[in-house]
């Protein structure tokens, strides 16, 4: 898993600290360009009415690799999350300014159908929400609206391999007829993922997918993030250092709507160039 050992988190935590909070960086600290970025978000503002909860957020998503939100409640972690496959489109009053590009090209231009979009870049939420359908069509749900199936064994497989890629199969082979909603937590929250990669998107977006289960099937969820990461582009908000630490390559620190700073998951957990990255990462805040 992670390389960053939890005693680490744990021995900067007891160095004694200055309390002292110095005012947010008008600039990120720490290098927000990568080599192979999977999408860009540039210059990004986002409004709920008049108020700002995004403030000139400029960050690269590198393909293939975790990267995890971290920052105090409220501070923009979801709205930025949620910016990146469109999902605040459906908030009336939540205004969005700058750039966000997949691949190169920009997410918000008017052509762009937000179906086809949100395929690309999929979503996992904070509370398992499997529909209230089999465990068979709420994975084959996808593929069929998309149509990648076009015979009923080509979509056998699609459900098979999704499910195998969730680390599901086992558990479920024998009963794809009966509800999702009668699994377990955990196993709710592996079938959202299978739903999720059916469709074979690029990027997954996970919304703090762990923070309604046990500790056994947080593990679970976590190393299937590793696994996954061989394969798609993961962003995941979190609350958990520990689960930062453990499941993503790359931290960004969020305060206020602002992106303070981003690195290495091991230099922000270790070496964090900011004050705040510092309060924050040693419990001083948040
Ligand atoms: P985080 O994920 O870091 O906890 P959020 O992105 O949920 O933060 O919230 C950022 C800010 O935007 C907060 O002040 C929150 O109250 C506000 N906010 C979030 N969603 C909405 C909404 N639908 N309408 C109005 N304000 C919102």
């Amino acid at each position: 898993m992670g390389s960053l050992m939890d005693t680490q988190i744990m021995n900067i935590v007891d160095q004694p600290q200055s309390l002292e909070i110095s005012n947010i960086p008008s600039e990120t600290v720490g290098d927000v360009h990568v080599d192979h970025p999977r999408m860009t978000a540039r210059n990004v503002n986002v409004f709920y009415g008049d108020k700002c909860a995004i403030d000139d957020v400029t960050l690269d998503i590198a393909e293939k690799q975790v990267i995890s939100f971290i920052g105090p409640s409220g501070c923009g972690k979801s709205t930025f999350l949620r910016c990146l496959n469109r999902m605040n489109d459906t908030i009336d009053t939540c205004r969005i300014e700058g750039t966000i590009a997949l691949d190169g090209q920009d997410i918000y231009a008017p052509h762009v159908d937000v179906v086809p979009l949100r395929a690309r870049v999929g979503m996992v939420f904070q509370k398992p929400n499997p529909f209230p359908k089999s465990i068979y069509d709420n994975v084959a749900y996808g593929p069929r609206i998309h149509g990648l199936a076009s015979r009923r064994a080509e979509l056998d497989d699609i459900v098979e391999n999704s499910l195998v890629r969730a680390g599901l199969w086992d558990e479920v082979k024998d009963r794809l007829g009966q509800p999702g909603t009668g699994l377990s937590g955990g196993q709710q929250q592996r079938l959202c993922i299978a739903r999720a990669i059916a469709v074979s998107p690029e990027v997954i977006l996970m919304d703090e997918p762990c923070s309604a289960l046990d500790p056994i099937a947080t593990a679970r969820i976590e190393e299937l993030i590793h696994e996954l990461s061989t394969e798609f582009t993961i962003v995941i908000v979190t609350h958990s250092m520990q689960q930062a630490a453990r499941v993503s390559q790359r931290t960004a620190y969020f305060h206020l709507g602002k992106l303070v700073e981003v690195g290495e998951t091991e230099q922000i957990f270790t070496k964090p160039q900011h004050e705040m990255t510092h309060n924050y990462i040693t419990g001083r805040f948040g």
